[in-house]
């Protein structure tokens, strides 16, 4: 049967969605919860994987990669409630009502607190706690469900694929959408994935082993899409590597298709190589001190330029190093 995923998550899949990470702190203690130890429990707000402290900053991150969309996520973001209605009024005015903004909580709020995210938050992604799943329709996440969709919300739940998943099939009729993320190991969930018996379905990936299969029943749904830890890595994050790759690449950088960029650099050297000028002023730039231009031009003219020669792969906008090789 064909899947009708979430708006919110097919421009997740065009990795056209900003991730905005709220905030860390989060009261309930879910014994999967995936959050590293950096950002478990910290106030800190993140837009993609760069900590910032300012709409404007989200703004500008969004805008190098031409996102169509936000996903705010934490944490619980509801504990942060007038943050996320001061994030999400600047990236509509900045972006227009067209970006589309997914809001993650584990709250159900009330009507008081849907007024306020009216106008602001397109679709709405609850996560009620598994141990209310079997009763879903008696709680006060299926009285948010239905109010919410009168006022005009997109409104679904997002959950891990636990054992239980197939439960919620009682609430499908109601919800817009079911998003189930695959199970995965994390360095602040292992302890307690290893005292239940689980363990990661292999050494490259993090996605739980069995977890896919417990959520095979109910992904059958046309309402339900199942969102695979390998899909996230290669798909998702690929995706809006290259967005941003693209947007902010110089002349001289090379895109690859997992979308780092490739140029190279030259060090302990006091003044620009004449070799680099002779490509012209696009082709490098100096930074703290250090020149950095094509790769093949650091290979093709290693003879004639001195210094310490490197070629580097890095994820883009002075993302992180991937790998460092020194050219001799
Ligand atoms: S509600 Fe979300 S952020 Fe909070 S503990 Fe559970 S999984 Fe972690």
């Amino acid at each position: 049967m064909q899947q009708m995923p979430a708006t919110g998550c097919m421009f997740c899949q065009q990795g056209a969605k900003m991730v905005l990470f709220i905030t860390g702190v989060c009261r309930r203690t879910c014994w999967y919860c995936p959050l590293s130890r950096v950002r478990k429990g910290q106030d800190r707000i993140y837009a993609n994987e760069k900590e910032i402290s300012s709409p404007e900053e989200a703004v500008r991150i969004a805008q190098r990669m031409s996102a169509l969309g936000t996903g705010i996520t934490g944490g619980e973001p509801l504990d942060r409630m007038d943050r996320v209605i001061e994030f999400a009024r600047v990236l509509k005015q900045a972006f227009g009502e067209g970006h589309h903004i997914h809001l993650y909580t584990a709250l159900a709020p009330g009507e008081e607190e849907l007024q306020m995210l009216l106008g602001l938050i397109d679709e709405i992604r609850m996560h009620p706690p598994a141990e209310c799943w079997n009763t879903i329709r008696e709680t006060e996440y299926f009285r948010t469900v239905r109010r919410a969709r009168e006022m005009g919300f997109s409104v679904g739940f997002e959950i891990p694929a636990l054992p239980e998943v197939g439960q919620l099939e009682a609430v499908l009729p109601d919800l817009d959408f079911l998003t189930i993320n695959e199970l995965e190991w994390g360095e602040t969930n292992a302890n307690e994935m290893r005292r239940r018996g689980l363990h990661p379905e292999d050494s490259v990936h993090n996605a739980v082993s069995g977890s896919r299969e417990w959520a095979s029943g109910i992904s059958r749904h046309a309402k339900v899409r199942f969102c695979s830890s390998q899909f996230k890595d290669s798909v998702q994050l690929r995706k809006r590597l290259i967005r941003v790759a693209r947007n902010t690449a110089r002349m001289f950088d090379e895109v690859t298709d997992d979308g780092t960029i490739v140029y190279g650099i030259i060090e302990g050297v006091n003044e620009v190589p004449s070799v680099l000028r002779d490509y012209g002023e696009d082709m490098y730039e100096t930074r703290d001190g250090v020149f950095e231009t094509a790769w093949w031009i650091i290979i093709e003219e290693k003879a004639r330029i001195g210094g310490r020669k490197s070629v580097i792969e890095r994820y883009p906008d002075r993302g992180i190093i991937v790998e460092v090789t020194p050219v001799p």
